[in-house]
């Protein structure tokens, strides 16, 4: 298990709207962050996939993949700012010690209060990520998943513990190996064909994983179980 410890002076430059100067203040600082969900299931994806977790969704978005599955995570202004300190109660509460940290784009914020008091109450946590914006808090597994509207700053690929491309279409197989020459050795690689056009994808996904096995095949097991 990777343990990356990058931390950045903040980033988050951009401002919510209808937040008070108070409630701004406490976002920049990471006290308080846009929660769309907090929920306790299984990932679905990836290296970790059937691992109980503990997710918080983090809203805000500005990376636009025109397939994208929570388009509602976008728009960060419609979730509620909330207390670092209730979200990590609420984590504690479930039986697993895992936390995955997905968004929107959860690296527009200053995650190293979230990260800090998670780490205290034991959990690992795991940060799913474009790689758009600056890391900041430290994590346990880093999932980077580039996108082609804003791709990854070149310090993640060292970071990543997994590279996990979405394949929309056949030039995705392009994309994917591009970003696999810059990885650290040992990073897992998945390719996950893009759920609205899955039917499209999959047998191509299955040959190139076949004839490439460096690769493997994530599915968004989640949906095919219906939980979140
Ligand atoms: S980066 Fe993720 S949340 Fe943002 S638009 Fe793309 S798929 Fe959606």
């Amino acid at each position: 298990m990777v343990f990356a410890t990058v931390l950045i002076g903040y980033l988050c430059s951009m401002r919510i709207r209808g937040l008070t100067d108070s409630m701004d203040s406490r976002l920049k600082k990471g006290l308080a962050l846009p929660v769309m969900e907090q929920f306790h299931s299984l990932q679905g994806e990836g290296y970790h996939t059937g691992k109980a977790a503990n997710f918080i969704r983090i809203g805000g978005c500005d990376v636009g993949c025109h397939w994208c599955d929570v388009k509602e995570s976008w728009d960060a202004s419609i979730h509620p700012l909330v207390e670092v300190e209730e979200v990590v109660r609420n984590a504690a509460s479930q039986a697993s010690r895992t936390v995955v940290i997905t968004g929107g784009e959860p690296l527009l914020y200053n995650l190293s209060v979230l990260t800090d008091r998670l780490h205290r109450e034991g959990s690992a946590i795991h940060l799913e990520t474009s790689g758009a914006h600056p890391l900041s808090g430290t994590f346990d597994w880093i999932c980077l998943s580039p996108k082609k509207n804003a791709p990854p700053a070149p310090e993640f690929y060292e970071m990543a513990d997994e590279l996990k491309i979405i394949v929309h279409k056949r030039h995705d197989f392009e994309w994917a190996e591009q970003h696999a020459a810059h990885v650290k050795a040992g990073c897992k690689r998945y390719l996950q064909p893009e759920w609205s056009n899955r039917d499209t994808v999959m047998p191509m996904v299955i040959g190139h994983a076949m004839q490439h096995p460096e690769w493997n095949i994530s599915l968004q097991s989640h949906k095919y179980m219906n939980i979140p």
